[in-house]
């Protein structure tokens, strides 16, 4: 058929697009600032999403829920974001305390055309089994410490197949009910890998520069930025991160989290990180 022998051909250009524009945007991420010149991408959208919410209220500490402590960064996020990036509109994810299925979260950020994703959550030890008297009881693990950051590990999903597809080719139209049946051609598959290559890189590398803000500025723990499957990230077409804000199990962290300091700490920290990224990916070297 004519058309699909365009279509191959005109994916197998977008490949080779992509493959340049993969070794262009090599270099942002050096220290080469002096002779660079705008790639044309900019950070227009992004997405902050409040973990849990509502009847899921995520982890629980001694007096507080994780869907509240991440509501509270989320909205001091959003308002640091529009002070910072007067050029980046902010979505939310949710902005009041309402039950919200994870997967809409991604269809939301796909549809709005999203350049980046930020889930905050809250993390917590589950309890340890002990042996007390001669019985076996359940006994709280309040030693969790620091913040830790989950990048999605990409599998062969179709949806998110077709969740890249929908982002990165605004002219393929597709119902969400048919997304599960999305059947991929190679040449678009190479396209689409290509695309979530580079998703995957830049979630790490953002990932990493916040992680470090929070460690050198705010002299945080950290275990640092590990690939996962992740649920919550699975199915967003852009970069995208987890950030465990901390241990809300653990009283020492609760308070942290809860307090108007901590949370404006880690909102700075998040933005300073988001202003690095931003620069890099809005330049390359000539
Ligand atoms: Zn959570």
């Amino acid at each position: 058929m004519k058309n699909k022998a365009l279509k191959t051909y005109i994916y197998g250009l977008l490949a080779l697009l992509i493959c340049y524009s993969e070794l262009t945007l090599a270099s942002p991420f050096s220290d080469s600032v002096d002779t660079t010149v705008s790639t044309g991408f900019k950070l227009r959208t992004i997405v902050i999403d409040a973990g849990h919410g509502g009847r899921a209220g995520g982890a629980q500490g001694a007096y507080s829920m994780e869907k509240n402590v991440t509501l509270a960064i989320a909205l001091k996020l959003r308002q640091a974001i529009q002070k910072e990036f007067k050029d980046v509109n902010v979505l939310m994810t949710r902005t009041s305390d309402v039950t919200l299925a994870n997967g809409l979260r991604a269809v939301m950020a796909n549809e709005n055309k999203a350049n980046l994703y930020i889930s905050l959550h809250c993390n917590s030890l589950p309890n340890v089994r002990k042996v007390v008297n001669g019985k076996t009881v359940s006994v709280p693990n309040r030693s969790g410490k620091g913040v830790l950051f989950l990048i999605n590990r990409f599998g062969r999903s179709n949806e998110q197949v077709a969740a890249i597809r929908e982002n990165q080719m605004a002219e393929e139209e597709e119902s969400l009910t048919k997304r599960t049946e999305v059947k991929v051609d190679p040449a678009e598959a190479m396209m689409l890998n290509a695309f979530r290559d580079k998703f995957r890189k830049q979630s790490v590398h953002l990932a990493n520069l916040i992680n470090n803000e929070f460690i050198d500025t705010d002299g945080r723990a950290s275990l640092g930025v590990i690939e996962q499957g992740v649920q919550v990230l699975a199915n967003t077409s852009m970069p995208s991160i987890l950030i465990e804000t901390g241990f809300i199990n653990n009283p020492e962290e609760e308070d942290y989290l809860n307090s108007e300091e901590g949370q404006t700490e880690i909102v700075n920290s998040i933005v300073r990180g988001l202003k690095t990224y931003k620069n890099e990916v809005e330049r390359v070297a000539p």
